[in-house]
């Protein structure tokens, strides 16, 4: 039996991975998930040489079972190639006693570029497989990293077109700047008055919105999603973690079936549950380290089994992780209630009602491989200090949180396996509080002096993606309320 994909919430008909990627969430408000999580085909041994494309049609093709060969194989092609800065896609630095999987040496410098560099042509070529005529309109809620990796990915790509909403004061001014100054015809994007579970929960809305839906299609237009409730994201994500594995095998570091660890800076819990699919496909995974900022919502319920978000919304240095509500958390939840809809729904249910659900002893056990940590503004930024000056390699603030949180969880527990750390962003991509972290004398500097103070620390020249926005003009300046997102992209889509 081949892979089809499931609704979270309702017991229904499975669909194709590519009307699943097409749709990007399910009419009833559920998340796609996978009939079942695919075993490797091949040994570890047998892909131990492959090249990450090669390694990227040998994980896709298990989940995305209705794309040909040449199909995937073509998108694969046209998604990792020197858009990325180096051949091996995703590096692994030795620092200190862990392996930092450096995910941002795509376009846009984040690890979003992982799957939104493949994710337009999975779409492009879903909607060629199923026939759509219309127009595909993806609408994007960004934390800061998201929408501008979208808006690279999508841009002037023929048969769509992207609106991308950000929190107008929660990113960072490099993220902001990267955002609009986007070229592309097809390219619309809008701050609003309010934080990112606003601009998600906003978009989802949408999603749902019937009768909006029936007036795109009269005018022509469908909605999808680029954020990483689409499957889309979350299948390329899981390349990166075996891919990893498979590095440390190839340098000796490890020997076959060794267990690892891996931690990953986490916000919406994509990248993350990407780890533990390639745990459940057979990758010798152990522990799954969940870190999270001062926002800490998924550390009180690893520990505790509640998910809670009844508090306070912090702004932070790590603001992509700046989330209370983590989307794909439901995908994990409906895993350990053994693939139950009626059970995920009604905890779904509660979470909508209430802004809390505790989960069983059961679900807790089939968790079990996770544990939650997280770090603070202050450790985070001495984590930065400490690390550089200590090794000379400079960390983003994102990666940073997670630095942290395995440093103490390393001390704390004498657990020392091989431990892979998930490094999500350059640290040009925050500038201005990498440098506080490391020298806090420096005061008043712009963008772009405090990125030539960083290529002089780091020995790291200036990515493009960073001295291209000097000169940038700004493209972009709609700024709305997060009560009037429907009206917004009404507008912007000229239907009245
Ligand atoms: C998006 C992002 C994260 C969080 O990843 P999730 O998949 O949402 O958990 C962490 N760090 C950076 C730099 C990001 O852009």
């Amino acid at each position: 039996m081949s892979v089809e994909y499931f609704s979270t919430r309702t017991k229904g008909e499975g669909i194709s991975a590519s009307k699943a990627i097409l749709k990007g969430l399910s009419d009833d408000g559920g998340l796609f998930v996978p009939s079942y999580i695919p075993r490797f085909e091949k040994t570890l041994d047998e892909m131990t040489n492959m090249s990450y494309k090669e390694l990227a049609y040998e994980i896709m093709h298990l989940y995305l079972s209705d794309f040909t060969e040449e199909e995937l194989k073509d998108c694969i092609d046209k998604a990792y190639d020197e858009k990325f800065d180096t051949d091996v896609i995703a590096p692994l630095v030795s620092a200190d006693g862990a392996y930092y999987l450096e995910l941002f040496h795509g376009s846009t410098i984040a690890f979003k570029d992982m799957a939104l560099s493949i994710l337009p042509h999975l779409l492009t070529t879903s909607a060629r497989k199923n026939n759509i005529k219309n127009e595909i309109v993806i609408l994007t809620a960004t934390s800061g990293d998201t929408g501008k990796a979208a808006l690279a990915g999508f841009a002037d790509v023929p048969g769509t077109r992207i609106i991308v909403f950000y929190p107008k004061n929660g990113v960072s001014s490099i993220q902001e700047r990267q955002m609009v100054t986007q070229k592309g015809s097809n390219v619309s994007v809008v701050g609003i008055k309010g934080n990112f579970d606003d601009a998600q929960t906003g978009v989802k809305q949408m999603f749902n919105d019937r009768e909006l839906a029936s007036e795109l299609s009269d005018a022509g237009f469908q909605f999808s999603s680029a954020n990483s409730i689409n499957i889309g994201r979350l299948v390329p994500q899981i390349v990166y973690y075996v891919y990893a594995y498979l590095t440390l095998l190839r340098e000796q570091k490890i020997g076959n079936g060794d267990l690892i660890n891996v931690v990953v800076p986490t916000g919406n819990f994509g990248n993350i549950l990407a780890a533990f699919y390639a745990k459940n496909m057979g990758l010798p995974i152990d522990r799954l380290i969940c870190a999270s900022n001062e926002n800490k919502v998924l550390f009180d319920f690893f520990t505790t089994g509640e998910y809670d978000r009844n508090r306070e919304f912090k702004l932070t240095s790590s603001p992509s992780m700046d989330i209370l509500i983590s989307s794909n958390l439901e995908r994990l939840i409906y895993f350990t209630a053994g693939n139950d809809p009626v059970k995920n729904a009604s905890l779904m249910k509660e979470l909508a009602d209430t802004g809390r659900y505790s989960v069983d002893d059961d679900m807790k056990k089939v968790m079990s491989s996770f544990i939650g940590g997280y770090a603070t503004e202050e450790d985070t930024a001495r984590e930065i200090h400490e690390l550089y000056e200590r090794t000379g390699y400079v960390i983003d603030t994102h990666t940073a949180v997670a630095s942290n949180v395995y440093r103490r969880y390393r001390q704390e527990t004498g657990d020392d396996k091989v431990t892979v750390i998930a490094s999500t962003a350059s640290p040009y991509k925050f500038t201005g509080s990498v440098i506080k972290a490391i020298d806090p004398s420096v005061s008043g500097a712009d963008d772009f002096e405090l990125s030539d103070m960083l290529s002089k620390l780091s020995n790291v020249p200036v990515p493009d993606a960073v001295s291209m926005l000097k000169d940038a003009p700004v493209l972009h300046d709609i700024v709305c309320d997060k009560t009037q997102m429907k009206d917004t992209v009404k507008s912007l889509l000229g239907i009245e």
